[in-house]
């Protein structure tokens, strides 16, 4: 087990205060939340006792054994780096994070990775060990695998979703850690562009996108469900001068929970928001026509 610097966690403790303060006057403002304020209040002061404590911001890899000294060296300064970048982006999390690695012969040095959300849960990655350091760490894949952790698993239904969250937080993690060539528009626009087409439809997006999962058309499916995070995250920069990544910090803070109910989530983020982003474009997604919402194509 690896722990990393307590810096940041101390620092966010500072902030944590403010941000429940702030936090708790708003659900006193407005109904919806399924939690009473108290059992809320309880468990956000749990969890800066236990961020106090050094309880979170830790990490395990385990399969080390599997690969010779030096490549160990390689593969957990990797995983140190993802870890530290994420929670750069996306704050601290309320869990541990667990990494399971398996060596792979491939062509890439992350061919394959998923995430298993049971409890508790924990992150596989298949690697090929022969590539260098740098290959690893530019690599997007562990970027999105952490990501996905930072909400709640959103059951079957909304796995189009969670996709898409985890596919548009990748680049805006690694474009915070300047891990990234170009910036992250460039690269959605790049990674979307081809799957427009299946949005030029009277159906809604949510719609679409649950088609494309069950027809395994899974690039589409993800990159399709992006574009609801980026117009997520244009909403809150010119309406609520913040960010999505910034706001998901947050919530980790006070409501992160491993299970959850998508319009509770939706519900959590306006919430703390003090507006009405998430519900609203949730709504739009699974009523519009997606031809309404989607461009036909990228200028
Ligand atoms: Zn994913």
């Amino acid at each position: 087990m690896s722990r990393s610097t307590s810096k940041s966690a101390y620092l966010s403790c500072g902030i944590i205060s403010l941000v429940w303060l702030a936090f708790l006057g708003k659900v006193y403002a407005q109904q919806g939340f399924h939690d009473s304020v108290e059992s809320r209040s309880l468990h956000v002061a749990n969890t800066i006792e236990q961020i106090n404590q050094g309880k979170f911001d830790k990490f395990e890899i385990h399969g080390l054994s599997r690969f010779d000294d030096e490549k160990k060296e390689v593969l957990k300064q990797w995983v140190k780096t993802g870890v530290n970048a994420t929670r750069n982006a996306l704050g601290v999390y309320p869990s541990r994070l667990i990494f399971h690695l398996v060596p792979k012969k491939s062509n890439q040095p992350v061919p394959w990775a998923y995430t298993r959300r049971d409890n508790p849960q924990r992150i596989y990655l298949h690697v090929d060990s022969r590539f260098p350091l740098q290959k690893f760490i530019d690599d997007w894949t562990i970027y999105h695998e952490i990501s996905h952790l930072a909400i709640p698993y959103l059951g079957e239904k909304y796995a189009w979703l969670a996709e898409g969250f985890a596919s548009f937080m990748q680049y805006q993690v690694m474009d915070k850690a300047g891990i990234l060539d170009g910036t992250p528009e460039q690269h959605y626009r790049k990674k979307i562009a081809p799957h427009l087409k299946w949005f030029k439809s009277d159906l809604p997006p949510a719609a679409i996108a649950r088609r494309l999962m069950n027809q395994k058309q899974y690039p589409a499916a993800y990159w399709g469900s992006a574009y609801f995070f980026i117009l997520a995250d244009n909403a809150l920069s010119s309406q609520h001068n913040t960010s999505l990544a910034r706001l998901i910090s947050q919530y980790q803070l006070c409501c992160h929970a491993r299970h959850g109910d998508v319009n509770q989530l939706m519900n959590d983020l306006d919430t703390l928001l003090g507006g009405s982003v998430m519900t609203k474009l949730l709504s739009e997604f699974e009523h519009q026509p997606a031809r309404e919402i989607y461009p036909i194509e990228f200028e």
